[in-house]
C-alpha cells in the first residue's frame, strides 16, 4: 500500500456488525465477557479499545513500524518513553527541543535520577564524548523546535547501534508524509498527535511507534499500567484527520516555501529559518533525508527587539496568535514567551530563540492572503 493509501484505509475495515465505513466511535469503558476472561479481544477501555486500535495500527503503518501507541498527549507519550529508563540512567537528547519536552526531561524526570545532557546534535563528536556506560537513550527532535535544524537521523542510529542506546525521534514537525525514521535506524518514533496527524487543532493526543517486540511490550505494560490513554471520541478524530495527512501536508510545504521566500526578501526581517532554503546549513541534509520541508518557518527581526515581535504577532489577521502548530489554519508564536519560556533564557539564547524570533505554522490558506497580512503586520514596526 503505498502513503496516500494507508493514510485511509490501514487499520481500518468496515464495521463487521453494521458495515459502517468509517470507524465506530466504541464510547464503553468495558465488555461483556461470556464467562471470566472469556472475551472477544477487549477487557477493558484502558487496556485495548477498537478505535483507539486503529488508530495505533494506523500509525504503525504510516511509519512503516510493527507496533503503535497512543497515550493522552504528546507529553503522556514523551513520559511513557522515559519511563522504559531507570534512576542512574542517561539520556543525550537535542538541546533545540519543544519546551515541554525539556521541562519534563529536567523538572520531572531529574527528580526520578534520570540525568539529561542536551547538546547541538549538529555534531555528532559531541554526542560520542558524553556516552558512557550509563547511557541509555539518545533523543532527537529533527526538525527541531523552534529553529529548525535537521539531525542527521541516519548518523545517529550508527552510533546509538554501536553502543547499544535507544534512538528516539520526535516526528511531529515532519509527520512520516515527509520523514520515517524507522526506515533511517532509530528505534522508536513518537509524535504530538495533536498537531500535523490530527491536522484540525481539535484534539490533544500522543502516538507512539517502534519495530522492536520487547520495547514494544514494555510500552505496552506502561500504558496499560500509568494509564494515560486517549479517548474513542478522540481517537475518531485524529483517524479522521489522518486521512488528508498527505494532501494537507503538500500544501503546508508549497505554502511554507512561498512564506519563507517573501520573510527573506523583507528588509525588516534578519534571519530565516526553514530548512528549504538552499543556504540553510542543513537543508542538504534535509533534501536527502525528507520528502519535503514541511509548513513551519521561523524568522526573527532586524534590531532583535522584544517589543517589535509583540507588535507583529499581535497584528495579523490569518496566522492566529496561539500555542501549538499543525493544523489547517495558520498560527503564530513568540517562542521565548510562549512554547519555549520553560528554558531558561541563557539556555534558550544559545540556540538561536531570542527575542525576536518568530514562529509561523503556515497553514493551508490560499498563500496570497498569508503573504499579504504578514506584509500588512510588518509594516507596523
Ligand atoms: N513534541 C513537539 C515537537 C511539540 O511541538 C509538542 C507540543 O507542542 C510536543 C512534543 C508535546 O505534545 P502535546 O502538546 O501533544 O503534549
Amino acid at each position: 500500500m503505498k502513503f496516500g493509501t494507508k493514510t485511509i484505509h490501514a487499520g481500518q475495515e468496515a464495521d463487521p456488525s453494521t458495515g459502517a465505513i468509517m470507524t465506530p466511535i466504541f464510547q464503553t469503558s468495558t465488555y461483556k465477557q461470556a464467562s471470566p476472561g472469556d472475551f472477544k479481544g477487549y477487557e477493558y477501555s484502558r487496556t485495548g479499545n477498537p478505535t483507539r486500535n486503529a488508530l495505533e495500527q494506523n500509525l504503525a503503518s504510516l511509519e512503516n513500524g510493527k507496533y503503535g501507541l497512543c497515550f493522552g498527549s504528546g507529553l503522556a507519550a514523551i513520559d511513557a518513553i522515559i519511563k522504559l529508563l531507570k534512576p542512574g540512567d542517561e539520556v543525550i537528547s537535542t538541546n533545540d527541543l519543544y519546551g515541554g519536552t525539556y521541562r519534563i526531561f529536567n523538572q520531572i524526570f531529574e527528580k526520578f535520577g534520570v540525568k539529561f545532557h542536551f547538546v547541538a546534535m549538529e555534531n555528532l563528536e559531541i554526542i560520542e564524548s558524553l556516552i558512557n556506560k550509563n547511557t541509555k537513550m539518545i533523543w532527537a527532535e529533527t526538525p527541531t523546535n523552534p529553529m529548525l535544524n535537521i539531525i542527521d537521523i541516519k548518523k545517529l542510529s550508527i552510533i546509538s547501534n554501536n553502543k547499544n542506546l535507544i534512538l528516539v525521534v520526535d516526528n511531529t514537525f515532519a509527520t512520516p508524509y515527509l520523514q520515517r525514521p524507522l526506515d533511517l535506524g532509530a528505534d522508536i518514533v513518537m509524535h504530538s498527535l495533536t498537531k500535523y496527524m490530527g491536522g484540525h487543532s481539535d484534539v490533544v493526543m500522543g502516538g507512539v511507534i517502534c519495530n522492536d517486540k520487547n520495547i514494544a511490550q514494555k510500552l505496552y505494560n506502561i500504558q496499560n499500567s500509568c494509564g494515560a490513554v486517549p479517548g474513542p471520541q478522540d481517537s475518531f478524530l485524529v483517524l479522521r484527520g489522518i486521512k488528508t495527512l498527505h494532501l494537507r501536508m503538500q500544501r503546508h510545504c508549497e505554502n511554507g516555501s512561498i512564506i519563507a521566500k517573501f520573510l527573506q526578501d523583507h528588509s525588516k526581517v534578519k534571519n530565516v529559518y526553514w530548512p528549504g532554503i538552499e543556504s540553510h546549513p542543513n537543508h542538504q541534509l534535509a533534501k536527502s533525508q525528507m520528502h519535503g520541508f514541511g509548513g513551519i518557518v521561523s524568522f526573527d527581526l532586524i534590531g532583535n527587539k522584544l517589543e517589535d515581535a509583540i507588535k507583529l504577532v499581535t497584528n495579523t489577521r490569518y496566522f492566529t496568535l496561539a500555542e501549538s502548530l499543525g493544523g489547517v489554519e495558520s498560527l503564530i508564536c513568540h517562542p521565548s514567551s510562549m512554547t519555549h519560556a520553560a528554558i531558561p533564557k541563557k539556555e534558550r539564547e544559545k540556540t538561536g530563540v531570542i527575542e525576536s524570533l518568530i514562529r509561523l505554522s503556515v497553514g493551508i490558506e490560499d498563500a496570497e492572503d498569508l503573504v499579504c497580512d504578514l506584509e500588512t503586520a510588518l509594516d507596523f514596526l
